[in-house]
């Protein structure tokens, strides 16, 4: 009822594109991406979430918006990290079809249309995935492959290295995603634990076009233990199996102590090695302990139930 009275109100086609400290790149990606969203016949909006950024980012923003209306934003009230950024331009998006991407043009707006195919082709999602460049560094590279191994592994959903935040998400899916209320924001793994119809496509990743990388080793740790610790309970069982096998190397070292005594005249020597195992066993208990208080954090962040992030400024 509400589309049909105002059917020319939303847009097809929403981009929402987070950016925290973008400055040098929000002209440039918008002059890549108007003539490419042009020839796309379709109406279309792109929507900056600026992540809090100390920057203009929130004035090239405004600037874009007088020159465009098409050009939209929403401004979180400090910095609250990537998925959030595109967790609130999601939900600020009116497209049929939303399609998520890096404000440094990594990601390459002449991808678009093919995504856009993919959708009317009857995809609900329409995933993405890096063809690594030659010039990555190996430590990302490896940590990243480790990453998605440990992932997959352990929460059962299946999901591979370079499946970044480029992705094309229908209504029906995106309206999906908006119900899952958890603080302990994962988008990358909810888009492959929902399902629906999909498909892939590759690319290759662009180098960034100005700046530096906003993705520290320690927010990358942070976003890889948030992944883990919301999608598997597998690590809370870590404790289980390894005290049944010290039980058991523990039950074996005893017998053999007790023979020793019993059967010969050697009485099994070990100060030092008992220091030791005891050491090392306190060294697994600790960080056991730790994991469980982990899990603990999250449940008390999860059952807070604080707003995800605020948001300062809208344009709409
Ligand atoms: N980003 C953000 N908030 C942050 C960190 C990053 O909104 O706290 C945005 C950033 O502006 C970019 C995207 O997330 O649009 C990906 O970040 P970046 O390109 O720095 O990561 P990398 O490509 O190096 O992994
Ligand atoms: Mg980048």
């Amino acid at each position: 009822m509400d589309s049909s009275s105002q059917p020319s109100r939303s847009p097809e086609l929403s981009i929402v594109i987070p950016a925290f400290n973008e400055q040098g790149n929000l002209q440039e990606l918008y002059s890549v991406l108007e003539p490419v969203l042009s020839e796309c016949a379709v109406t279309w909006e792109i929507i900056f979430a600026d992540d809090g950024s100390r920057d203009d980012t929130w004035h090239e923003v405004e600037q874009l918006h007088r020159r465009d209306d098409r050009v939209k934003g929403v401004r979180l009230s400090r910095n609250f990290g990537h998925q959030y950024a595109l967790m609130a331009g999601l939900v600020q998006a009116r497209g049929d079809a939303v399609i998520s991407m890096d404000a440094d043009l990594q990601h390459p707006p002449a991808m678009i249309p093919e995504l856009i195919e993919q959708w009317r082709l009857g995809s609900k999602v329409v995933h993405t995935k890096r063809l690594d460049p030659q010039n990555i560094s190996w430590f990302k590279k490896w940590s990243s492959n480790l990453f998605y191994a440990i992932f997959t592994h352990l929460s059962g959903v299946p999901m591979e290295s370079g499946m970044a935040d480029f992705r094309l998400l229908d209504r029906q899916v995106l309206d999906e995603i908006l119900h899952f209320r958890e603080e302990g924001l994962f988008l990358r793994g909810i888009v492959q634990w929902i399902g629906y119809e999909r498909s892939t496509l590759t690319y290759q990743c662009q180098e960034r076009f100005s700046g530096i990388s906003k993705y520290t080793l320690r927010k990358m740790i942070k976003f890889a233990w948030t992944g883990i610790t919301s999608f598997s309970v597998i690590p809370l069982r870590l404790g289980i199996y390894i005290g049944i096998l010290t039980s058991i190397l523990a039950f074996a070292e005893m017998a053999y102590a007790i023979f020793m005594r019993l059967f010969t005249n050697t009485v099994v020597p070990g100060w030092a090695s008992g220091i030791a195992i005891v050491s090392f066993l306190f060294g697994i208990l600790f960080i056991l302990l730790g994991l469980i208080g982990e899990y603990i954090g999250r449940i008390l962040v999860e059952v807070r139930r604080r707003p995800r992030y605020l948001v300062s400024e809208r344009i709409e």
